[in-house]
């Protein structure tokens, strides 16, 4: 009991302070809008939001689902279709389909990214990744750090663990 009280502690503090994991107001504003905009994902399991800034500006912006076309359905026998994409993955293919670049780009995620979405990170020249959920698996973060892409683990409401 008393370690899954200091563990939640440990997750929320950040977010009273908003400074404290090193995010600014601005980057906790930024992934709550994500964290809405997870709203739009039709998955079952789990709905994932992500916005990329780039100068100020949101040039993306993609929630886990199924490619154009297909229905909106992300889930077989409560299993995730293998062709469901991102919602990294749907933010990174929006600005190819732009006229836009997310070189120098900041992405904001609700989820830690896994390590497809890590590859296409670094091959889009994001710089930054800001983040409120840790997932169990910490590959995706740690390709991000090998590659000097600053990542943020920035907790925000909502989204206790
Ligand atoms: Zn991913």
């Amino acid at each position: 009991m008393n370690e899954i009280d200091n563990k939640q502690q440990k997750v929320t503090a950040p977010s009273l302070t908003g400074r404290a994991g090193g995010g600014s107001p601005l980057d906790l504003r930024y992934l709550r809008m994500a964290r809405i905009w997870s709203e739009n994902s039709y998955c079952q399991r789990r709905q994932v939001g992500a916005l990329i800034v780039k100068n100020k500006m949101i040039i993306s912006d993609g929630y886990n689902g199924t490619p154009s076309g297909f229905e909106n359905v992300c889930e077989e026998d409560g299993v995730t279709k293998p062709y469901v994409l991102h919602a990294e993955a749907n933010a990174i293919t929006k600005i190819a389909r732009s006229g836009n670049n997310s070189e120098g780009a900041t992405l904001y995620v609700t989820d830690s990214p896994c390590i497809e979405c890590s590859k296409l990170i670094i091959q889009a020249g994001i710089r930054r990744v800001v983040y409120a959920r840790d997932y169990r698996l910490t590959d995706g973060i740690d390709l991000l750090r090998r590659a000097g892409i600053d990542v943020q683990h920035l907790p925000i409401e909502g989204y206790e663990e």
